[in-house]
């Protein structure tokens, strides 16, 4: 249970390649549509609490994200009411091993271990221009991504009401918005930030995952 939030998530609805610069880092274009999926409630931490690279996964990338709470309960939500369904506004990492996600066919295990989901504080919305919300990440203090949110492919309003009509949308629930260009790697004693400029940061150091390495599944993984 992370302190900071209060409704606690049912559910973390990410949004991939929502950036057209990460999409093609990744070798491809964004989707026609959104493009989302779940990581679980149980990979969540709080600020100063270590992420931890499990042992033979791979490389294992940060991913700053613009991210929202659900209010109040949304489902079939209009994209021009979307907005009165959202609380707040927080920083969110989320923590990805990327060469497992290359590996499988989707990506609950590539996103969904324990600690791989970094969040701040939420900042209530009220008084907040979404449309200047920007999105940094830092390891080791060096700054590796700066992006503005009104860069997105797809918009919030567009997201809430998309995501509302596949599954409804508790209170608590958040909804990351993908991550700008610069992802990369993280390795043991990094510590690794995610900042919106005028709601908050989350940072965490890195460690060494304990317990067996994984005996096939990060086949091939570069270490
Ligand atoms: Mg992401």
């Amino acid at each position: 249970m992370v302190a900071e939030l209060d409704p606690a998530p049912t559910k973390i609805v990410c949004v991939g390649k929502n950036y057209v610069e990460h999409a093609r880092e990744l070798g491809g274009e964004p989707p026609a549509e959104p493009l989302f999926f779940l990581k679980p409630p149980s990979a969540l931490i709080s600020d100063g609490e270590a992420i931890l690279l499990p042992p033979g996964a791979g490389q294992v990338h940060y991913e700053g994200e613009v991210t929202f709470q659900v209010g109040k309960r949304a489902s079939h939500v209009s994209e021009s009411e979307a907005l009165d369904y959202l609380s707040s506004v927080l920083p969110l990492n989320d923590v990805t091993a990327r060469d497992m996600q290359n590996l499988d066919n989707q990506w609950t295990r590539a996103k969904g271990f324990d600690t791989f989901c970094a969040v701040g504080s939420p900042v209530p919305l009220d008084g907040i221009d979404i449309r200047d919300l920007r999105v940094e990440t830092r390891v080791n203090g060096e700054l590796r991504q700066d992006g503005q949110f009104s860069d997105v492919v797809f918009g919030i309003e567009i997201l809430v009401s998309y995501i509302s009509r596949v599954m409804t949308l508790e209170p608590g629930d958040l909804i990351a918005t993908g991550t700008p260009s610069g992802v990369g790697s993280l390795v043991p004693s990094d510590v690794v930030e995610v900042n919106i400029p005028g709601v908050g940061a989350v940072r965490n150091p890195v460690q060494a995952g304990l317990g067996q390495a994984w005996p096939y599944g990060a086949r091939g993984a570069r270490d």
